[in-house]
């Protein structure tokens, strides 16, 4: 029988246009918490309700500006792994497309050097306006230490407080976004999964449009997932072991 490595390599040789899609498990080997794994995920520690309601925004928005911008500190004080730098490498590769789309909202697939990834859940260092809405490019100030409180900027449109530009529980993904994910999954004519738990909707959705066209799937999840009964090809191994792996093995021809 043919191991899944020979496999998904066979199903990336014949691909052209390739959409990663990727999860938690992409990041993790940078040394960013997984936040559904229940021992050492970050929200084991904060209440996730707490941390990721615009009701609890509206009561006391400043807990959750420090917690936010903590966070991006610990993003920027790692480093992107093997694997965000061989889907980098892929898409250099000749008559080669190769985009992203991630749940993630760190900015490691960019510093990876992948130049055209979607956000479905926004990210970490974009801002906007709590009211008008309007993108916020302001200079912040990123906490060196976690602390319990940070007050928010002021729009300097409207008056009113800059949030995280990241989806909370209960908010609609952003609408552009979900458009060019969907738009990709529809055109890829191979899809890669990275590092996702499949069970967060509507995201985890996307690679069925793929699946219903009958594109080839390819997931990369040290353990098996809610999408893996989908795959074509579900390879046991990690994000910064499989993709170089992968991405080795076509430029090896
Ligand atoms: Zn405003």
């Amino acid at each position: 029988m043919e191991d899944a490595f020979s496999h998904a390599l066979g199903l990336a040789r014949d691909a052209r246009r390739i959409e990663v899609f990727t999860g938690a498990g992409m990041s993790a080997e940078s040394g960013l918490d997984t936040f559904r794994d229940a021992q050492t995920g970050l929200w084991t520690h904060v209440d996730p309700v707490a941390m990721a309601s615009v009701g609890s925004w509206a009561r006391d928005p400043e807990p959750m500006w420090a917690w936010y911008l903590w966070r991006a500190q610990k993003c920027r004080q790692v480093e992107p792994n093997a694997g965000h730098r061989a889907i980098a490498e892929w898409a250099g590769l000749p008559d080669t497309t190769v985009t992203v789309t991630t749940q993630n909202i760190d900015d490691l697939h960019e510093r990876g050097g992948a130049e055209d990834v979607v956000h479905l859940h926004g990210s970490l260092f974009d801002y906007r306006c709590t009211i008008c809405s309007r993108p916020w490019r302001g200079q912040v100030e990123f906490p060196a230490e976690p602390v319990d409180r940070l007050a928010p900027p002021e729009c300097p449109l409207c008056g009113n407080l800059i949030r995280p530009g990241v989806v909370w529980f209960g908010e609609a993904l952003p609408e552009k976004a979900w458009a060019r994910a969907e738009a990709r999954m529809e055109s890829a004519d191979l899809v890669i999964i990275v590092g996702t738990s499949g069970v967060v909707q509507p995201a985890a959705a996307l690679p069925l449009l793929a699946v219903q066209r009958g594109t080839p799937v390819i997931e990369i999840s040290p353990e098996p997932t809610e999408l893996t009964r989908f795959a074509d090809v579900s390879w046991r191994t990690t994000a910064a072991r499989g993709l170089p792996e992968l991405v080795l093995g076509l430029t090896l021809g």
